[in-house]
């Protein structure tokens, strides 16, 4: 059987200094573990990239630690607004922005993909379509946890945007600095199946306190997603605003392709040395299998499954990567 990896990320950032208890480590860990098994499972029977991708953010949409789904982060105005993106190796993709009524985005992203000629719908507008596809509605008190409406609280006296997993530091600066407002938390998968194919999905509830109407990478082609059978699949994690303005996905890619860079050499260098440190990392994965998952925070949660291997991971001080 031909070589498989499925990649997942819970989002990165920096986070605060007492947030990562035992109890707290476990948790996040067993629920990446979770849905690294289930993709597992599908990919030793023979799924498909998309599938895998689809069903793993899907799976991460519907458990409340994380920014996207069920667990979003709200906006200023205490409402939740969904981005999520998906992209085959063969360049099909679909996204939605701010969407308001999925209960997972990434399904409503992949209807997009087959069931439009568009690429990206956006607001109430994709919402009544999306109805008329048939896609699963939650309303938005399902979005709601206790933890999201506390955040929100907090931001909006101190007046900040704030990353989901951010203290008050140097992702604070990049955060509220006039020109860039950011966030953290979203959610996302890479996968390379047995058959060969590529597929990258993302899907996020943006940053705490964001203005309504604002959309960070994570649904943007080439920004926060993308995949190209030619290079890898690509998810980003992190502060959205820098993700557009340095096309990230994008220039993984290019650098691949055009340059001759390996994955690991293109990511490294796009996340670590252009990207301003604290603004987030990607999961990757090319066409050969080789992967990489790099970040310039403290922290991402993050897990990989390949045909020898299944492990989650938060901090920096893993060997693996
Ligand atoms: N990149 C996402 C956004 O800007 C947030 C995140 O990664 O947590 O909306």
């Amino acid at each position: 059987m031909p070589d498989y990896v499925l990649l997942i990320h819970g989002g990165a950032g920096q986070l605060p200094a007492n947030f990562l208890t035992a109890e707290r480590e476990q948790e996040y860990t067993q629920q990446l573990s979770q849905v690294l098994n289930k993709g597992k499972q599908l990919l030793m029977a023979g799924a498909k990239a998309e599938q895998v991708a689809v069903e793993a953010v899907a799976l991460l949409e519907n458990c409340s630690l994380f920014n996207a789904g069920c667990g979003s982060v709200l906006t200023h105005a205490g409402t939740f607004e969904l981005d999520a993106a998906l992209m085959l190796g063969n360049r099909r993709s679909g996204a939605v922005m701010a969407v308001k009524q999925c209960k997972n985005p990434i399904i409503a992203a992949q209807k997009v993909l087959y069931n439009s000629v568009h690429n990206t719908l956006a607001g109430p507008e994709a919402d009544s379509w999306l109805l008329t596809q048939g896609v699963e509605q939650a309303p938005q008190d399902y979005f709601l946890t206790e933890h999201r409406l506390q955040q929100l609280r907090e931001a909006r006296q101190k007046q900040q945007v704030q990353l989901d997993h951010a203290d008050n530091g140097e992702v604070q600066q990049l955060l509220n600095s006039p020109l860039d407002e950011s966030p953290m938390g979203t959610v996302g998968a890479v996968v390379l199946d047995i058959h060969g194919e590529l597929a990258a999905a993302t899907s996020t509830g943006g940053v705490t306190n964001q203005l309504p109407g604002r959309v960070g990478d994570s649904p943007i082609i080439g920004a926060g997603t993308l995949a190209d059978q030619r290079s890898c699949a690509i998810s980003g994690t992190g502060v959205g605003e820098y993700f557009i303005r340095y096309t990230v996905a994008a220039d993984i890619h290019y650098r691949m392709l055009f340059k001759g860079q390996s994955l690991a050499e293109a990511a490294e260098v796009v996340v670590n040395q252009q990207l301003p440190a604290g603004s987030g990392g990607v999961i990757a994965v090319d066409s050969h299998g080789q992967w990489t998952m790099p970040f310039n925070t403290s922290h991402m949660f993050r897990g990989v499954v390949t045909a020898d291997q299944l492990k989650a991971f938060i901090g920096k001080d893993e060997s693996l990567i």
